[in-house]
């Protein structure tokens, strides 16, 4: 069981640099200029055994207007509401401003449990700053440098009776609620593990495809800014919420190219992010524009996306816009079979993310992938289907002996993997395996998921 922490504190005092050493150097930006980080950003931290969610919030402006600065705020309360603690960061450098104690002030109200760190504590500049962050009532503050790492072990003795707390408190509510992925599993298969743990998802696709519309859409909540302001950064990592009642995580990328476009100099860190929303991922959305549906980066990323063997659901966006919906749903089926055939069958799900058509569609579409990638199918059943299909079609006889295939079991699940013992399994032509796992997908029924099949022999 673990807790979720926000990092809180105005501009440039160095949380995002903290959350960074908490949750990897990879996972968040960070920038001199103030406000560049103005959204909230979910990692899974570490700080020595303990594991837990860290939250980096926008920074806490003390605007109360309707502007981007009062909505921030607004982000930031938000934030506090679902943390479990908060980190109140301070610059010990600067000392304590107006600002950091207008907000100390609501983190007293909201917050049942505030650390203060006075950051940038390396050196003798700080020792005026540490003391004053005393004045602000909220008890003794931890002397940190989130940028040399210095104090974290204060951190760590300030957390730990905290997360024993949580602990027990969890406990005391129960096990989690589990969502059965399925409720009509076929007889055949063999039911899905239950979830203790949400479902992860990433949203991948050309920028401008309507990833953020989409993920703001079902979050129903303005969690993600989309606004006309300039240089607003949507750099979430992992945004944690309910779909439809199912507990899901979804990775977005749209904000680090939303970034680049506006700070050349953070273009680079851009660079690798679909894979890691590939890699962070169970189910992978690929959002396409209908109006320039499967360009190259598409299909790179759902390429890649079946090569690292994840569900893949192919969504076709704006779909508000086409007019000739069923003769553009005809050429769009008939681009997805010839462009990507490693997927063939993978769901395609027309949707507007600007209207919320389509989503219900979306979401179910999303389960029942999941549900096929973590299919578990028996023994038994294997080899009475293997002997079926080899009275159909007979295995090869490379120089005149057959290939005998003796014994089929499943390996594995997500995505499913199946063995087949064989005799000379190097002789195999790829057509007969593909013959086979074509025949798996239409026969139990599993669609668009990446299917790995292995020969092997006996000894
Ligand atoms: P945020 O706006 O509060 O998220 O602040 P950032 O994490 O972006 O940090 C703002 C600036 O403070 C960056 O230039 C960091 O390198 C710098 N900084 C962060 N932590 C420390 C620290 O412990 N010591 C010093 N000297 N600088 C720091
Ligand atoms: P991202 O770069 O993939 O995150 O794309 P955005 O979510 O920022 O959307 C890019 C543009 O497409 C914005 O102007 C959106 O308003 C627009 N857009 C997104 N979804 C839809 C949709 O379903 N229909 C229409 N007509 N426009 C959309």
């Amino acid at each position: 069981m673990s807790f979720t922490l926000a990092i809180v504190g105005r501009p440039n005092v160095g949380k995002s640099t903290l959350f960074n050493r908490l949750v990897g150097k990879r996972l968040a930006l960070v920038d001199d200029q103030p406000g560049v980080t103005r959204d909230l950003r979910e990692g899974e931290a570490k700080l020595a055994d303990l594991r837990f969610t860290a939250i980096d919030t926008a920074g806490l402006e003390d605007a109360t207007d309707d502007s981007l600065q009062g909505r921030m705020r607004r982000l930031t309360e938000r934030a506090v509401g679902m943390a479990d603690v908060c980190l109140f960061m301070i610059d010990a450098r600067t000392g304590v401003t107006p600002t950091d104690m207008v907000f100390a002030e609501i983190l007293r109200k909201k917050s049942a449990h505030v650390i203060l760190a006075a950051n940038k504590g390396e050196g003798a500049a700080a020792d005026a700053g540490v003391i004053e962050a005393w004045s602000l009532g909220l008890g003794e503050p931890i002397r940190l440098s989130a940028e040399h790492g210095e104090g974290l072990n204060d951190l760590y003795s300030q957390l730990m009776p905290l997360a024993d707390e949580f602990e027990k408190n969890a406990q005391d509510t129960g096990p989690q609620v589990d969502v059965d992925v399925d409720e009509d599993d076929e007889e055949d298969a063999v039911p899905v593990p239950t979830r203790s743990k949400p479902l992860q998802i990433a949203v991948v696709g050309r920028p401008n495809a309507g990833k953020s519309t989409l993920i703001n859409k079902i979050l129903g909540e303005e969690r993600l800014l989309t606004g006309p302001e300039a240089g607003i950064t949507r750099d979430a990592i992992s945004l944690r919420m309910d779909w439809n009642e199912t507990p899901v995580r979804i990775f977005d990328t749209a904000g680090m190219r939303k970034k680049a476009k506006v700070q050349d100099k953070l273009e680079k860190l851009s660079v690798g992010d679909g894979l890691r929303a590939v890699k962070f991922a169970e189910v992978v959305v690929v959002l396409l524009d209908a109006a320039i549906p499967f360009e190259q980066q598409d299909l790179r990323i759902a390429d890649l996306a079946e090569r690292e063997g994840r569900a893949v659901i192919v969504a076709v966006n704006k779909w508000d816009v086409e007019t000739e919906k069923q003769e553009k749903l005809r050429d769009l089926k008939e681009s997805f079979d010839r462009l990507l055939p490693q997927l063939r069958g993978a769901p395609l799900i027309t949707v507007s993310a600007k209207t919320g058509r389509g989503l219900d569609r979306l979401h179910d579409a999303i389960m029942r992938a999941y549900e096929v990638w973590n299919r578990r199918i028996t023994t038994a059943q294997l080899n009475r289907w293997l002997t079926g299909m080899l009275e159909q079609h007979p295995p090869p006889a490379p120089q005149g002996k057959r290939i005998k295939l003796r014994y089929m079991t499943q390996v594995k699940s997500r995505p499913p993997g199946f063995v087949v013992m064989c005799s000379h399994p190097d002789k195999m032509p790829d057509s007969y395996s593909r013959y086979l796992v074509n025949g798996l997908r239409v026969d139990f029924d599993m669609p668009g998921t990446p299917v790995r099949l292995f020969m092997r022999s006996q000894n």
